[in-house]
């Protein structure tokens, strides 16, 4: 008996003493370009701490991985090789160019990964374009159909010389979802991964939903939405994230693969879905058909919601929005 009364002392202590440690943590840093922010419940802090830095460490290794400013990352080995012969690649990175081209036959190739044949010649903080003969030249070499994957040898080949590509519009959606599976595999069940304009809920807010705000487009730092979610994935694509603005055009960093230059339809998009890796991707592709044509096909799939605002200013919500935020 007196040892039945130890255990359930010692029972009630250990409870109390897990209830006094579990708390929301959180982390923030900058990598890919971009802040990365963390937040979790977790029964003991220094294990929800060591979950963040794994976190952390995960984006930082694709980061190495996809980057296309660091030199030594597959993804510009591949820029440098891949139009001379096939180049074998890692299973992970063959992958991800494989759900790449799956978007590209989606959106009717709005989603093109080989936009950065242009793309690259752009720097938009210091203010640099390239001509508009030099894009018009280059054009042919915007097409996910100079890409060649073979799955049996694992290689990818580019078809034209000066093809490039660049995992801009879905790497930091694919991180978030890397991410979120290692903290589900600690047990974690309450969480937010953001990495910029992409984000994933694992949860909800312990007994509320959290709340995500959608950025005003021309209104910084104010929302022009706030949608109560959980257990999915937001992604958002604005013309004001990265730009330059010249004899009163916006020169950003959203291509239409159709004419090399930025997509001018709209001003945001912001997609609702399963996993970030589909949000992101989504969003960029929305963000170049334009509202009638990325309507038509968010409409279409059924696991997809979407906020769009337009030139103009004006939000267009798709027919599920609703339901979905109730
Ligand atoms: P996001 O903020 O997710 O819309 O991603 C924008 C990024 O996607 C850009 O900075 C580019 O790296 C990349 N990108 C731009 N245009 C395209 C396009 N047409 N298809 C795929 N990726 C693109
Ligand atoms: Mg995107």
């Amino acid at each position: 008996m007196r040892t039945v009364y130890r255990l359930l002392l010692l029972l009630t202590a250990l409870a109390c003493f897990q209830s006094v440690h579990a708390a929301w943590v959180s982390g923030e840093e900058a990598i890919m370009g971009t802040r990365i922010s963390v937040q979790l419940w977790h029964q003991d802090k220094d294990q929800g701490k060591a979950a963040i830095e794994a976190v952390m460490e995960e984006f930082r290794r694709l980061d190495r991985k996809l980057s296309p400013y660091i030199d030594s990352s597959e993804l510009s080995l591949v820029n440098r090789m891949a139009s001379l012969e096939p180049l074998v690649i890692s299973e992970e990175f063959f992958r991800l160019l494989e759900t790449s081209l799956e978007y590209s036959a989606l959106t009717e190739g709005a989603f093109d990964i080989t936009f950065a044949s242009i793309g690259h010649r752009y720097d938009y903080r210091k203010g640099i374009k390239p001509t508009e003969s030099l894009i018009d030249r280059s054009l042919p070499l915007i097409n996910h159909r100079n890409i060649r994957l073979d799955a049996d040898r694992g290689t990818v080949f580019f078809e034209k010389q000066g093809v490039r590509i660049d995992l801009g519009g879905i790497a930091k959606g694919y991180a978030v979802d890397r991410g979120m599976q290692l903290l589900q595999r600690r047990g974690v069940q309450h969480a937010l991964i953001s990495a910029g304009g992409d984000s994933r809920l694992l949860g909800d807010h312990r007994g509320r939903p959290w709340h995500i705000g959608v950025q005003a487009p021309r209104d910084k730092g104010n929302m022009a939405a706030v949608l109560p979610i959980a257990d999915s994935a937001i992604s958002t694509s604005g013309d004001y994230e990265r730009f330059f603005e010249r004899d009163g055009i916006r020169y950003h960093h959203i291509i239409s693969p159709d004419t090399g230059r930025s997509a001018d339809n709209l001003q945001s998009v912001t997609i609702i879905g399963p996993n970030a890796t589909r949000t992101d991707a989504l969003s960029t592709s929305v963000f170049v058909l334009g509202t009638e044509k990325g309507m038509a096909l968010i409409n279409r799939l059924h696991d997809v919601e979407t906020i769009i605002i337009d030139k103009h200013g004006k939000m267009i919500t798709s027919d599920g929005l609703a339901d979905l935020t109730q």
